[in-house]
């Protein structure tokens, strides 16, 4: 014979607050024996339910809508004497317990408490015990880390720097709290994590097997990880259930209440907090869950982000979904700093990548991508104002971005390809840092050559260069250099990059005849000292250009050319005569970007002589300087660069200075190759030696100058 089943006990919940409804329902569901088989946000409905059910535990909140829940409970302790009431409620009053008490309600917690207790007390109404915890008397469980400051870091701001710190999301707490202190975001961090008693983490690795513990929505909006963590001590002789294994989390910010009760509604492992350093948590997630995988979960529905809450009931549409992921992944972009974005449909699969630093990184993406791959295409054609009927033939249209504070112009192009059709984005006017000549890598003597001509009141400073070498960063240093009340500078730009104050800025506009030769042409009527043009494109405005600065200003341009000479011979191919050009060219800069070593994690590394000379030729550097060298600064990887050993990037420059004797090279129209020779032995130092300098002095590596010095413009 085997034992009756015992009954299972059937619970309504009356709370009209849906999150903390829901998270309730949640976890009553999880008590072994326990059903919830009603819930209600409002009262009135909920007693029309309990009078037909008959429940055998009420869950009441005194704050409802409709009725005074005080109402509820009288009504349901007079027609159901067998009906357990714990009461739920945000309320203070000291003397509610005990009037709850006289009324024959079972237990009473208040709303602050952890989910823990809450269920705690279900279980112990269910079972006939009694259980008023009130927030005085304070609970049995262990205190998470306080919501607000700790104490001791509090105690160093103002009320306004308090609130700042807490009013900004999560993952930028941090960067807000070092800000307000004034100190650098690592001790902070180190101090933040002190003071609430917690550790920070580094070196973080996911924990693989705890990945799916939690849903991405959750990871996305409180921005922690699952991290792998050696467990304490030797390892116990007896094996452990999983369940009693501690969940490690690695968090942006101290968890709160909230958050942490949210997680265990997930799993009931004990969580262990850490602190970590919000950009390498932020990177996990991507890294782990995809970029937008929050936007686009499907895999779990419990979960309520806390921006449903008021519409916690309404399903989220998947349009609803796909302009989430679409601004997801273009505010990811930005963060990232990249210049553009490509969708790219393949087989099986929609790729998304990343251009950053001049590289294209592929960005993790949520596996059911492909799903949502058609209304993505559509979303983004839409925000660019295309046929989205139109599907075979490719198309251009512009996205006025804006997010979260940010202000993008994003120019977006389409081509059928044989799965969908492929979009690319190019993140225009991203708000750059604007760089000084310092910033750009450029040494002493390089700036004092470019200032000296910077001062001239006539003649041409070419920049050359691939795209992405970040020829108008520094045509952007120039103009800041030289911009003064007593200058009148006007630009003519496509994209306007960078604002300058003070500076008239204007847009080429080919697709209603404003190019830049017709712009210029206009620009000179309007009294300019400076001029820069953003791009020397054809032989029209090359003439107007060259004319102006033989009529007395000083012009900025660019020239896809790979080397500083190359950019006369340029000229004169494109039908400019050798001796205007001669005569209007000042000084050419040839110049490209590499990433810089990561200064927080670079270590030198031993490099072998054969190696290192091997690669000095390449540069077309002397062999000789591989003398006494014997290491060599080399990427590592650490939480600050996201494990790529490099942040952020340099120049190298190659300055070409026309004298007497190139002068003549040019009228005698000589090659590329005979001017450069010329050159270098007046002492030009190529990209290659530039290269070579900041390899030496450890700002970056061979690979990467090697990497930019073979891209070869047309
Ligand atoms: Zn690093």
């Amino acid at each position: 014979m085997t034992a009756p089943s015992p009954r299972t006990l059937r619970a309504v919940v009356i709370e009209d607050d849906a999150v903390f409804r829901h998270l309730l329902v949640l976890a009553m569901n999880k008590v072994p024996g326990l059903q919830v088989v009603g819930q209600f946000e409002l009262g009135v409905p909920s007693l029309e339910f309990c009078r037909q059910e008959a429940p055998d535990v009420a869950v009441i909140d005194l704050h409802l809508p409709d009725i005074n829940g005080m109402e509820i409970v009288r009504e349901i302790r007079h027609t159901l004497p067998a009906t357990k009431i714990l009461v739920i409620t945000g309320s203070a009053s000291d003397r509610l317990p005990a009037n709850l008490l006289a009324l024959g309600v079972n237990g009473y917690v208040n709303k602050s408490e952890s989910t823990e207790l809450m269920v705690h007390a279900v279980e112990t109404v269910c079972s006939g015990g009694l259980l008023f915890a009130t927030k005085a008397r304070g609970t049995h469980l262990p205190q998470l880390a306080t919501e607000v400051l700790p104490t001791a870091v509090a105690g160093a701001l103002d009320d306004e720097q308090r609130q700042a710190v807490l009013e900004s999301p999560r993952e930028k707490r941090l960067e807000a709290l070092a800000a307000a202190l004034a100190r650098p975001e690592p001790e902070v961090l180190e101090k933040l994590a002190a003071a609430a008693g917690l550790d920070v983490a580094s070196n973080l690795e996911t924990d693989p097997e705890a990945r799916g513990l939690l849903p991405p929505r959750l990871v996305h909006d409180y921005q922690i990880i699952p991290i792998r963590r050696a467990p304490e001590g030797s390892s116990p002789p007896v094996p452990v259930p999983l369940t009693a294994l501690p969940l490690h989390l690695a968090t942006a910010w101290l968890p709160d209440r909230t958050m942490a009760d949210w997680v265990r509604t997930f799993t009931p492992r004990p969580l262990a907090w850490h602190l970590a350093v919000p950009e390498r948590i932020h990177q996990l997630i991507i890294e782990n869950f995809g970029v937008g995988s929050g936007s686009l979960d499907d895999s779990d529905d419990t979960y309520v982000a806390p921006e449903a809450q008021k519409e916690a009931e309404e399903v989220v549409d998947e349009d609803a979904a796909v302009v989430r992921f679409v601004t997801d992944v273009i505010s990811q972009a930005i963060v990232d700093q990249a210049t553009d974005i490509h969708f790219e449909p393949q087989e099986g699969q929609l790729r998304i990548r990343y251009r950053v630093d001049g590289l294209l990184v592929p960005v993790p993406v949520p596996e059911n991508l492909l799903r949502f791959q058609d209304a993505i295409i559509s979303r983004l054609k839409i925000m660019a104002r295309m046929n989205i009927s139109e599907k075979r033939l490719p198309q251009d249209g512009r996205i006025n971005f804006k997010a979260s504070g940010v202000v993008l112009d994003i120019r977006v192009s389409t081509v059928p390809t044989i799965y969908a059709e492929s979009i690319s984005l190019r993140l225009l006017n991203q708000k750059k840092e604007a760089y000084s000549m310092d910033r750009l890598g450029m040494s002493q003597a390089e700036q004092l050559q470019i200032t000296n001509i910077l001062d001239y009141p006539h003649g041409i400073i070419l920049v050359t260069g691939p795209t992405g070498s970040g020829k108008s960063t520094s045509l952007n240093a120039f103009l800041r250099k030289i911009n003064s009340t007593d200058l009148r500078i006007i630009t003519i730009e496509d994209p306007i990059e960078y604002e300058v104050p003070g500076v008239n800025q204007m847009q080429v506009r080919p697709e209603i005849g404003l190019t830049f030769a017709d712009a210029l042409r206009h620009v000179l009527r309007q009294d300019p000292d400076v001029i820069m043009v953003g791009e020397i494109r054809d032989k029209d405005t090359a003439e107007i250009a060259i004319r102006a600065s033989l009529t007395g200003h000083l012009v900025f341009s660019t020239l896809h050319t790979n080397d500083a000479p190359g950019a006369i011979t340029r000229l004169v191919d494109m039908g400019i005569e050798p001796f205007l050009v001669a005569s209007a060219i000042e000084l050419v800069i040839a110049q490209r970007l590499v990433r810089r070593l990561c200064t927080e994690c670079t270590r030198p590394s031993p490099i072998a002589r054969v190696k290192l000379q091997e690669n000095l030729a390449i540069l077309g550097c002397d062999p000789q300087e591989a003398e006494g060298i014997e290491q060599l600064k080399a990427p590592v990887g650490c939480d600050r660069c996201r494990g790529t050993g490099y942040r952020g990037r340099i120049g190298i420059f190659e300055i070409f200075r026309l004298n007497e004797e190139m002068h003549q090279l040019v009228l005698q129209r000589e090659s590329t190759r005979t001017l450069a020779d010329c050159a270098r032995r007046h002492g030009m130092r190529t990209l290659g030696q530039s290269g070579w300098e900041k390899v030496k002095n450890g700002s970056t590596t061979f690979d990467e100058v090697l990497r930019v010095i073979t891209v070869t413009e047309k």
